[in-house]
């Protein structure tokens, strides 16, 4: 493959990601990424996608009971969560969190750590 388009390919699957109003699916990469690169495989945007893990720009968001989802380390770096519109299944960046989940802590344990999804419907679906 030329080198030209798979970089071509690379820019048009960061550019999805940079403009996701949430984690993306592969599968919502790929169709956002398809608008740059109309010949976009589904296999590529794997494999595209997997380098971009392994070079630390995206991070895997697990989702349980649905497809993994990725956003890029620039967002993963700022504490968020995310909205869940169970009517579309899309996912989307909620910025600051709610304070205080110590208190929901029976005696003697210790919070570390907190995964925290919302879920409803988005504006488009209300
Ligand atoms: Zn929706
Ligand atoms: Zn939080």
């Amino acid at each position: 493959m030329p080198e030209q388009r798979t970089t071509k390919q690379l820019i048009a699957i960061q550019d999805a990601l940079k403009g996701a109003e949430g984690p993306l699916t592969i599968e919502e990469i790929h169709s956002a990424a398809s608008t740059q690169v109309r010949t976009l495989g589904l296999r590529t945007v794997y494999r595209v996608v997997r380098r971009l893990q392994e070079r630390g720009e995206i991070v895997n968001i697990p989702v349980p009971g649905g497809s993994d989802r990725y956003e890029t380390a620039a967002v993963a770096a700022k504490h968020h969560h995310h909205f869940h519109c169970t009517t579309c299944d899309r996912f989307f960046d909620i910025k600051g969190c709610v304070g205080g989940l110590e208190a929901l802590l029976p005696e003697g344990f210790r919070l570390e750590h907190h995964d925290l999804t919302l879920s409803g419907r988005c504006p488009a679906c209300a």
